[in-house]
């Protein structure tokens, strides 16, 4: 125990002088229209490159900067890089429309200036509201549904677009589902593999879609890794996939190659 408690207080030391570093970096995954293969934005992903142990994951830090709050200053800069960003991109490819995800934690989606944080950010960058998606996982909003209720409805005046990630895992309640202003629902990718060849999981996915399409929302499928779940999701009407399938998440500079070639598969 006396081990483990000294690694994770290293980890926290090494957490907080990354920060002043600067020593994360976002690594781009897009996501693509399953109708024309072509690409519709990018899911901004943490990666921090430690100066001994090279890069690391956000599995094995992310719970960690929750639990000392270090994931609220982290959390604005991968929101203020990942607009910086795609801001440049909507400037060099003005005939493509992009949009840019950007994960926030359960405890960063409850600071009470969240709204004027991001509000700032944006005018910072010059990024317009709607080209910035928001994902939240289920369990974040379930854990508190009225603030969650409040605080989606704030961000929805203001313009940006909310995801609701992971969809399916947490725990969750269907009857709320229609009072938050939820803009696009992302399947875990628990669900996409085998989708191909497991009836159960086929049915599961059909009824999202059509839950979806009920209230309105778009559906991303995460994690597609062959062309037989892109198929299936086809199939099945989802509209939008993200995965090793199409690509793994690349830095900016691979990304921008990436929307010059326009099409991330031909479909
Ligand atoms: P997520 O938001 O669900 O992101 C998708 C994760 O699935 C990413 O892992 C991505 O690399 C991985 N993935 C994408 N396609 C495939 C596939 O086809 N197969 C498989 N097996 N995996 C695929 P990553 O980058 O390691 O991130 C893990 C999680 O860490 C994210 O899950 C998200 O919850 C969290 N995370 C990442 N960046 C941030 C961040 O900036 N802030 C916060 N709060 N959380 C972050
Ligand atoms: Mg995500
Ligand atoms: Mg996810």
């Amino acid at each position: 125990m006396h081990t483990q408690a000294m690694a994770l207080l290293q980890l926290e030391t090494d957490l907080k002088r990354s920060l002043k570093r600067q020593e994360f970096q976002l690594s781009y995954q897009p996501i693509v229209s399953l109708k024309s293969g072509s690409i519709t934005g990018f899911e901004a992903l943490v990666r921090w490159h430690h100066p001994i142990h090279g890069i690391v994951y956000p599995a094995e830090f992310i719970a960690l900067a929750e639990e000392t709050g270090l994931i609220v200053p982290l959390g604005y800069w991968v929101l203020r890089e990942a607009c910086r960003q795609m801001k440049i991109w909507q400037v060099q490819f003005p005939e493509t429309p992009l949009t840019i995800s950007v994960n926030i934690s359960g405890r960063q989606f409850l600071q009470s200036d969240l709204v004027a944080q991001i509000s700032q950010i944006l005018q910072e960058t010059g990024l317009e509201p709607r080209s910035l998606g928001l994902e939240i996982t289920e369990s974040a909003i379930m854990e508190n549904t009225e603030a969650a209720a409040l605080m989606l409805l704030q961000l929805r005046d203001l313009g940006v677009r909310l995801y609701m990630d992971d969809f399916g895992t947490g725990y969750s309640s269907l009857s709320y589902l229609h009072r938050f202003p939820i803009d696009t629902l992302k399947i875990d990718r628990s669900f996409i593999n085998n989708v191909d060849v497991d009836t159960e999981k086929i049915e599961i996915i059909r009824t999202v879609v059509a839950l979806a399409w009920n209230l309105g929302m778009d559906v991303v499928a995460e994690g597609v890794e062959t062309n037989k779940q892109m198929n299936q999701l086809k199939a099945l009407k989802c509209e939008f996939g993200q995965g090793y399938f199409f690509s793994k998440s690349l830095d900016s500079e691979m990304a921008g190659a990436l929307i010059a070639q326009k099409q991330c598969i031909a479909i």
